[in-house]
């Protein structure tokens, strides 16, 4: 039987999460997406006029297809918690079920089960702000976006997750490394990932067999990384200074988590993976 994944925060064909939906296509998955509810239409008119179809090109050939687009949005874990300004917002009057729990119903009612689930979303509104000067409230809304979003599909996914499923999620450097620029609160937010990381394989892995990994990512030009404002200045950096002298290519981290998803990962567990470069050993500029 072929392995199904959902895969949380991919609204174009720039980021990670594409291509880690693409590589698990290319190993046979079934590919279902969360898109961000205000991102939704935009991502689906594009996909539908063919605007991706260069990079939904597989190595054998054929295009890779998406089974679903679920809009989501992973800030909110029940319709209760949602605002009313939101609700009346014509930009989330597109779609209805999008909190966390809706959605893994409506996965669960539409497939039954799951056996990869990925996160590869973040938001910090303020990331541009150095810690120092950044808000109470733009602080745990980059917490919130960023690492309790993960906390909650794990809690919702997890109890339809077929035993010996995978659950991948994409951190950053910022997390243990001091990266002036990465503010807002998001490299708490990283650290929190990470931490979580741990504590949730025991959990999962204890309640349902599940495993849970994160990929520290190396710098990346997609459309979140331009946001912050330093992407290019980050990926000059890291050719210069790591180990290996190239830039990465976002299905290098797709590879990497199509490895961890798959049975030859099958003891790997709570880890944190580096797919960098090897930019992460280096103590010093060179
Ligand atoms: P991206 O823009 O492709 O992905 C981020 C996605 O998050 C977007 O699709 C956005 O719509 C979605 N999103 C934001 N808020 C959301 C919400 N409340 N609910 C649902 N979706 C929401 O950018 P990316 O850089 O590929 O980011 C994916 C992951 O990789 C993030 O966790 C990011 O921190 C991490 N990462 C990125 C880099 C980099 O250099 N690009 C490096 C290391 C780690």
């Amino acid at each position: 039987r072929g392995k199904r994944a959902f895969i949380a925060g991919v609204a174009d064909d720039q980021g990670f999460g594409w291509a880690i939906a693409k590589a698990l296509a290319a190993a046979g998955a079934e590919i279902l997406l969360g898109t961000w509810v205000p991102a939704l239409n935009i991502f689906e008119t594009s996909l539908r006029k063919g605007k991706f179809d260069e990079s939904r090109l597989l190595p054998n050939g054929s295009l890779f297809e998406i089974a679903k687009v679920y809009p989501l949005d992973a800030v909110y874990d029940t319709p209760d918690d949602v605002p009313d300004d939101v609700k009346s917002n014509k930009r989330y009057a597109v779609a209805t079920g999008w909190t966390v729990k809706e959605v893994a119903e409506s996965v669960k009612n539409d497939y039954g089960s799951i056996d990869i689930l990925v996160h590869s979303l973040a938001n910090g509104p303020e990331v541009t702000k150095p810690l120092l000067d950044t808000s109470r409230k733009g602080y745990l809304a980059a917490i919130s976006a960023s690492s309790y979003s993960y906390v909650s599909l794990l809690k919702y996914f997890s109890p339809f997750m077929n035993p010996g499923g995978s659950s991948i999620s994409l951190t950053y450097l910022a997390s243990e490394k001091t990266i002036p620029g990465y503010g807002g609160g998001m490299s708490s937010a990283k650290a929190a990932l990470e931490s979580d990381t741990r504590v949730l394989a025991f959990e999962v892995g204890r309640k349902y067999k599940i495993r849970v990994n994160t990929i520290s990512a190396g710098p990346l030009r997609s459309r979140a990384a331009k946001a912050i404002g330093f992407i290019d200045d980050m990926i000059n950096y890291s050719t210069a200074n790591a180990p290996l002298q190239k830039e990465l290519d976002s299905d290098e981290v797709g590879y990497s988590a199509a490895f961890l998803a798959s049975p030859l990962a099958s003891a790997i567990t709570g880890t944190v993976l580096y797919v960098d470069n090897g930019l992460h050993t280096m103590g010093v500029a060179v």
